[in-house]
């Protein structure tokens, strides 16, 4: 049987060993942790990531990749043909008695935000993640305030994150060819979490950003903006900046007040 590669899925698989190397080698796993890779495909990086000796989970959405994961199964190797995104990933973690958790992904880019919402959400408790994520996209994670990418995102991520991009992969190391280009990016856990509701924190961030262009007094009419103001204030900024004038620091700050 021959594979045919599905675009529904965001299959583009990596081909470049040095790439596939470099992506692994960013982990530093021991043998007590706990390696989950989203997205196996052909098992490019899950055949390296079984050098750990780790136990090792790989969400694969597509049956069809039976033909090159099967032979990946053991004791340590566990093959979930499952919607990473539908999954009680919490409830297969549990089965496992480890120290630390790394995630791993050449990710499906339609799907990168959401499942990144997704470890938040559900409080996966991770150590670190690297991802391959469109270029863009990566630039967006690593903005800084008054950039052009920073956005919603970008604050997000660093509430809850040290985000940093580690390398460009170029659209010629995947099979088949995408259209766009790619970048690592890694995400290590921060230790000091700030004590925030996530519903509540993504939504006056989504609302503060909604219309770029205009003021925070614009964007966040319908909220108590004395108090928000307050906040600002006393970090340098008013209502008449523009949201991506603000630092992540203060948006978690007005958060935490809500
Ligand atoms: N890791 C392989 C590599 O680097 O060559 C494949 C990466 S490919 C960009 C993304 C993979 O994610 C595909 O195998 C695709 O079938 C799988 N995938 C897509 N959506 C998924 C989902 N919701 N849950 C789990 N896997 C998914």
């Amino acid at each position: 049987m021959e594979f045919v590669f599905k675009k529904k899925y965001g299959q583009n698989f990596l081909t470049n060993q040095t790439i596939i190397n470099k992506i692994v080698q960013s982990i530093e796993p021991t043998n007590k942790d706990l390696i989950i890779e989203i997205g196996p495909g052909a098992g490019a990086l899950s055949k390296r990531l079984k050098q750990y000796g780790t136990h090792l989970i790989c969400y694969e959405i597509d049956q069809e990749t039976r033909l090159y994961l099967d032979e990946l199964e053991d004791e340590h190797t566990h093959i979930i043909y499952d919607d990473f995104l539908k999954r009680d990933i919490m409830s297969d973690i549990r089965a496992y008695d480890c120290n630390r958790i790394f995630v791993i992904g050449n990710l499906p880019y339609y799907i990168t935000t959401p499942i990144i919402s997704k470890i938040i959400t559900d409080k996966i408790p991770i150590y670190e993640a690297v991802f391959m994520v469109q270029k863009e996209v990566a630039e967006r994670f690593v903005a800084k305030p008054n950039h052009r990418e920073y956005g919603a995102i970008t604050v997000f991520l660093n509430a809850y994150f040290h985000v940093s991009k580690l390398f460009d992969v170029s659209k010629n190391y995947f099979i088949p060819k995408p259209k766009v280009e790619s970048a690592v990016v890694k995400f290590t856990a921060k230790t000091e979490k700030a004590e925030i509701d996530y519903s509540k924190f993504s939504k006056i961030v989504k609302d503060s950003f909604q219309f770029k262009r205009k003021t925070l007094k614009n964007n966040l009419k319908q909220y108590d903006t004395e108090k928000i103001e307050e906040i600002l204030k006393k970090n340098g900024y008013s209502l008449d900046h523009r949201a991506e004038e603000i630092p992540f620091s203060v948006f978690i700050e007005i958060a935490s007040k809500f």
